[in-house]
């Protein structure tokens, strides 16, 4: 008998607790409905805000052996900025008045960032203690390379890139000979 109850018993509590995910879909969508003509814009706005500057970033997340900016390239880096802060100020118009203590990658070394001067920015000790290290959305990018035209010298580019450039690897082999000479 028992053999024969149990398993009755059993598609009993089955059929009674069971979840019935087409209704609990249906509500969760009723809730959400309202919100839809928020939430989609809202939604396209967080992915505009987030995405980076096309054909900028360093293209392959393999790290440069050269882990930070040292002998010229920092001295370049910190030169082009007048050795101030370049991290914005004020709604990203104006530029901190710190004198620059670091030379930082724009686009994060640990994210594929390459070590070279078109990668590189002046921070001070604050700005480059707060930066985080996530890949900068375009409107970042573009708003430092704004800023620079109005303090950077004329003949230095303000663009902003993460790859290591044809003119980079030429350099780097030329201050290993000069090393390797002394
Ligand atoms: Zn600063």
């Amino acid at each position: 008998m028992e053999s024969v109850a149990f398993p009755s018993m059993k598609n009993e509590q089955s059929a009674t607790t069971g979840v019935d995910w087409h209704a609990v879909l249906g509500s969760m969508w009723q809730g959400i409905q309202p919100a839809l003509p928020y939430l989609v814009p809202l939604l396209i706005f967080l992915i505009i805000l987030t995405t980076p500057l096309p054909g900028r970033g360093p293209g392959s997340r393999k790290r440069d052996p050269w882990r930070v900016f040292k002998y010229d390239a920092r001295r370049a880096v910190l030169a082009r900025a007048g050795n101030r802060c370049e991290a914005a100020a004020l709604v990203f118009v104006l530029r901190c008045p710190t004198e620059a203590a670091e030379a930082d990658h724009v686009y994060p070394w640990s994210k594929g960032g390459a070590t070279v001067i078109s990668n590189g920015q002046a921070l001070c000790r604050g700005h480059n203690r707060s930066k985080s290290n996530l890949t900068p959305p375009w409107w970042y990018v573009l708003l430092l390379e704004r800023r620079r035209r109005n303090y950077f010298p004329a003949d230095v580019s303000v663009r902003v890139s993460g790859a290591i450039g044809a003119a980079d690897k030429a350099t780097r082999r030329a201050w290993a000979d000069r090393r390797n000479r002394r």
